[in-house]
């Protein structure tokens, strides 16, 4: 069980983020919803845990800003006193093969996906150090592990977090801290709902357990690290992708 301990999940207003959120308050963590720009979604899932007796705040901030994350952990520092699970699942697409795509598509992405991961760890590095306690899980992708055309982009920021969980796991695990990534397949939410039916069908073809994911087989897994199971599990890059890094 997570009582007593304080997540921060960025990007939990919907999709994979609210699902983590959801479960990690199902296991008593007090979860700070952050958000960009989905206020009502985040406020509409803080209120469905409250309701079931749990705890939860929202927490505006986009996360390719660094001064911004900076200003977040403050006060998730001030108002809690620490901060024991980051969850690191902010990400967007650009999608378009490299002939086209644009500067600014590059650029956005790797804002968000990477730099994103790097400042909150960055903010809140030091506080986990005290501590001598924290888990930080970030969420990666199948793109990042055996890449994918027309996200040179996507790919490229996955396989960036790859890179930083294992050199944060390296750097951390003298104070007890755990940094793994977490990386999906296809997972039904509003990132893959965009996707043809044609490329729904290709992608269903090479996944062995011939469907697309839930964001609560992800959820399960970012508990799962959070909670004690994790504990001796660092460092490590864990696929829920049906098979299809097999
Ligand atoms: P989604 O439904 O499109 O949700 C994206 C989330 O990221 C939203 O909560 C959004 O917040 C947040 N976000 C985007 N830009 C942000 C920013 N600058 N600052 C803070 N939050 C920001 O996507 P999803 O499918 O749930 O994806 C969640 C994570 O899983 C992503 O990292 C994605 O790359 C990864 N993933 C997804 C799949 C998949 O098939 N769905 C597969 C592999 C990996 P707002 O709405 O508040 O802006």
């Amino acid at each position: 069980m997570l009582t007593d301990k304080i997540a921060l999940v960025t990007g939990a207003g919907r999709g994979i983020g609210a699902e983590i959120a959801r479960t990690l308050a199902d296991k008593g963590a007090t979860v700070i919803l952050n958000y960009n720009g989905s206020k009502d979604r985040a406020q509409a899932l803080a209120d469905e845990i409250a309701k079931k007796g749990q705890k939860a705040a929202i927490y505006q901030c986009n996360v390719s800003d660094f001064e911004a994350c900076g200003e977040m952990m403050k006060a998730i520092v001030k108002e809690y006193g620490r901060l024991d699970i980051l969850v690191n699942n902010a990400g967007i697409t650009r999608d378009n093969l490299i002939m086209k795509m644009k500067e600014e598509d590059f650029d956005a992405v790797l804002n968000i996906n990477l730099k994103g991961t790097f400042n909150t760890i960055r903010h809140i590095s030091r506080q986990m150090l005290k501590q001598r306690s924290g888990k930080i899980i970030n969420i990666s992708s199948v793109s990042g592990i055996l890449g994918n055309a027309g996200q040179a982009n996507y790919a490229a920021s996955k396989a960036g977090v790859i890179g930083l969980t294992k050199t944060m796991a390296r750097e951390l695990a003298s104070r007890g801290i755990t940094c793994n990534a977490v990386a999906p397949g296809f997972v039904d939410t509003e990132m893959t709902k965009v996707l043809s039916h044609s490329v729904k069908e290709a992608a269903c073809a090479q996944i062995p357990l011939g469907r697309f994911g839930q964001a609560k087989d992800i959820a399960a897994m970012v508990a799962f690290l959070a909670d004690e199971g994790g504990d001796y599990i660092t460092g490590q890059v864990i696929s829920v992708d049906g098979g299809m890094n097999i």
